[in-house]
């Protein structure tokens, strides 16, 4: 149904309600950026058939527009999945999948390397929701069925810790939850979708900060929530909706932008970062290199049994007869690596962690410092590195 045109006399109207429309027919490469909260309806009849959760049509700028369709899809077809959701940040996408899949009295197994803010969101759930969360060794494998409960309801993955790098057996721990019914969730940010085939590995439920590799800007705030399951996906968007958990439009054009370049990046990131993990292993100064593709790193096997690449995040320990403040000499020292959370754009960055206090277990020792390897030239970095590591050893 058509609606008549109206009359107008107006200029405030017809500022709002002008006649001219674009011509059709408009053809480029680039998404198109189409910013709403009302979605239009031809008729009341168009407006009654419609539901907000068939992603074959729009109902309202929360749940989604041709933009984000477009990168939800783009993002399932990366992992290989067929459902997307879009939320405004990688720690909302956790919540995401707590807060759809958990209720009070239900049990939750998270690995004690994982993110820390989902281990506080955790900690939170069972303090303030009766939800129990019990963390478990990371390297545990097969040996999770031995923690399953008749109310444990998720298994937290991630592949590898994004700290201190143990990569885990994901297959073994799928197959011990689905014998049991119980859903795994993967934490797939380290890995970009491009390394590790989770949904082939058995994961049912993949979640990404598209805030690292995916916008590439270091200028992005963003989490995708990816499924094969219909049902589990369904479950996902209900609370997506009840959250309110919608999307900025520019935000998903700047991600769109530079997904054409995620692989190249990403393996640029990876080459560069086994470069500079390689010359670390080297130094007197480091006692372990926690990057997945050397040896030293624990779950080395699994990342060679089960990834097909690394991206540019990695660990190291200082060797233990240097201090805190050595290290953090060693890290002001540094010029090229800025100091600052996140990763996965162009620019070199570097942290030192106070793991202990972060973990329920941690038995290794000496100073843990991260790397993010970013795009500059990987002989300008190690140069960096060599400089800042002589300047730590003139601190007491
Ligand atoms: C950054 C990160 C997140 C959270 O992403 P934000 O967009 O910063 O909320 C989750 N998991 C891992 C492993 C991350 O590195």
């Amino acid at each position: 149904m058509t609606k008549k045109e109206a009359q107008i006399s107006g200029v405030a109207t017809r500022a709002i309600h002008s006649a001219y429309t674009a011509p059709d027919g408009f053809g480029a490469f680039p998404v198109a950026i189409h910013h709403a909260s009302t979605v239009l309806f031809d008729s009341v009849a168009a407006m009654r058939s419609r539901s907000w959760q068939d992603k074959s049509s729009y109902t309202y700028g929360l749940h989604g527009t041709p933009t984000s369709f477009t990168l939800e899809a783009r993002l399932a077809e990366i992992e290989q999945g067929d459902h997307c959701l879009l939320v405004p940040s990688g720690l909302a996408a956790i919540t995401l999948i707590n807060l759809a899949l958990l209720k009070s009295g239900d049990d939750v197994l998270i690995p004690d390397n994982v993110y820390n803010p989902n281990r506080d969101l955790a900690n939170w759930l069972s303090q303030n929701y009766a939800v129990s969360a019990r963390f478990y060794d990371p390297l545990i494998g097969a040996d999770i069925a031995g923690l399953i409960q008749e109310n444990t309801r998720l298994i937290w993955t991630e592949a590898p810790g994004s700290v201190s790098m143990e990569v885990p057996d994901i297959p073994a721990i799928c197959a011990a939850a689905h014998a049991r019914g119980v859903l795994v969730a993967l934490d797939n940010t380290w890995s970009a979708g491009i390394a590790f085939p989770a949904f082939e590995h058995g994961v049912d439920i993949i979640m990404q900060a598209l805030t690292k590799y995916q916008s590439g800007g270091s200028d992005v705030l963003m989490g995708a929530v990816i499924t094969k399951d219909k049902a589990i996906h369904t479950r996902l968007q209900l609370a997506h909706m009840r959250l309110g958990f919608g999307v900025g439009m520019d935000d998903v054009y700047l991600v769109l932008r530079n997904l054409p370049s995620l692989k190249l990046r990403f393996e640029a990131h990876d080459r560069s970062a086994r470069e500079v993990a390689a010359w670390l292993a080297q130094r007197p100064e480091i006692s372990t290199v926690l990057h997945p593709a050397l040896p030293d790193c624990p779950g080395h096997e699994i990342w060679k049994r089960d990834f097909s690449g690394a991206g540019g995040l990695f660990s190291v320990l200082f060797d233990e007869r240097y201090t805190e403040q050595q290290t953090d000499r060693f890290v002001d020292s540094l010029n090229l690596f800025k100091i600052g959370f996140s990763w996965g754009g162009a620019h070199s960055l570097c942290l030192p962690y106070r793991i202990e206090q972060m973990r329920d277990r941690w038995q290794a020792r000496g100073i843990l410092v991260r790397f993010n390897i970013g795009l500059e030239e990987p002989a300008d970095l190690i140069a960096d590195i060599e400089q800042a590591l002589a300047e730590m050893k003139k601190a007491a």
